[in-house]
């Protein structure tokens, strides 16, 4: 299923700037990789140059980290039995930043959980409820402190535990946007939006100075929002349980998997949206990448977290983030830091909070 999220995100944005001022626009572009729906937008001389850069570094990455191509970086280190192999930066930086927000979210987010995946045949879409006992079995490999990582002179290497294997879908399309804002930035563009399927940057403000409006999707109606963001200089990334999924015996089933349990993650959640200003990463939070990144991984921790964990979480203070909560009673949680930045739907019928 093509997901839509990125195009009403940038729809919105792009309505938003054509109504200002008369400079001329920006150069655009869209493409479709790590399947999804890619948007990109960037002013100043270099825009036209910077979305080419920027589109052929997420075919790289998209070759390096896809699960499906066998010849990818991460399709070697699922193939290599336990073996120690040589990664790219790339990998390292995707491997150590994913090993740190599992620790960090109490192992709902484990890139390990891959087998688990397949078995409800997400990777290969031919999907199926997979057995307890199947599911029991593999969940013995769920674990990701058992992957190993090793600098070494000639470079770095990683091994994952006997029959394990990875899947970095949920953070590469973040760690992906934390290349395009750095390759935004080679180029000059000041001003600018990616959205790589739900994975949103904002660079800087729109020329005239404003932010840059950015829709996050009603969970249920792929054209409608459930309020606008004023973004300026940040990330906002959106998971849902709505974005892949199939059903059977008239029961749902979605693509974010509670590593505790094997089984779609019914958290009471219906979406999450991490907002993250581009500065905010701390630099002794042992993330090598960048904000995007977080924000990806976050996104499907907290949907798996549940409310009041995903809010216990953000209250704690360990990272720099601001959330959008849509819970399946109809709510929408608003951290305070976004108090002034979210505007509600006209006639929602959603409830709306602000949380502190
Ligand atoms: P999307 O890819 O739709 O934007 P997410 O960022 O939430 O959404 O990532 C979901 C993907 O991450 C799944 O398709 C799967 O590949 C992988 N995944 C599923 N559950 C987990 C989990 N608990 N931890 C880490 N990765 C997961
Ligand atoms: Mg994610």
């Amino acid at each position: 299923m093509m997901k839509q999220l990125g195009c009403l995100l940038l729809a919105l944005a792009l309505a938003g700037s054509l109504s200002g001022c008369g400079s001329s626009g920006p150069a655009e572009g869209q493409t479709f990789a790590m399947d999804t729906v890619m948007n990109f937008s960037a002013y100043g001389e270099k825009g036209e140059d910077a979305i080419t850069a920027a589109r052929e570094r997420i075919y790289q990455l998209e070759a390096e980290l896809s699960r499906t191509r066998e010849d990818s970086e991460v399709s070697q280190l699922n193939q290599a039995g336990g073996e120690m192999t040589a990664v790219g930066d790339d990998v390292w930086k995707l491997l150590t930043s994913a090993k740190t927000y599992s620790a960090a979210t109490g192992d709902a987010f484990d890139i390990t959980v891959a087998p688990v995946v397949s078995a409800w045949g997400f990777t290969t879409d031919t999907y199926q409820v997979p057995s307890q006992a199947e599911l029991d079995t593999l969940l013995q490999l769920v674990d990701d402190s058992r992957i190993q990582l090793e600098q070494r002179s000639d470079g770095c290497y990683a091994a994952l535990g006997q029959g394990q294997s990875i899947d970095l879908g949920g953070i590469a399309k973040g760690y992906a946007s934390d290349c395009v804002a750095e390759i935004f930035a080679q180029y000059g563009v000041e001003s600018g939006m990616i959205s790589l399927g739900g994975n949103v940057y904002v660079s800087g403000a729109k020329p005239d100075g404003s932010a840059w409006r950015v829709g996050v999707q009603a969970p249920q109606d792929s054209s409608a929002a459930v309020g606008i963001l004023d973004l300026t200089d940040a990330y906002a990334v959106t998971s849902g349980g709505y974005q892949r999924y199939f059903e059977q015996d008239g029961k749902r089933y979605h693509h974010i998997i509670d590593p505790a349990t094997g089984y779609p993650a019914e958290s009471g959640l219906l979406q999450v949206t991490v907002v993250a200003g581009a500065d905010a990463a701390r630099e002794d939070d042992g993330n090598p990448a960048g904000t995007g990144t977080m924000c990806d991984a976050f996104s499907t921790a907290l949907f798996v977290m549940g409310e009041e964990k995903a809010l216990d979480f953000w209250r704690s203070g360990a990272y720099e983030f601001d959330l959008i909560l849509v819970t399946d009673d109809g709510r929408v949680l608003v951290t305070d830091g976004l108090a002034d930045r979210f505007t509600p739907m006209d006639g929602s019928e959603y409830s709306y909070e602000t949380v502190s």
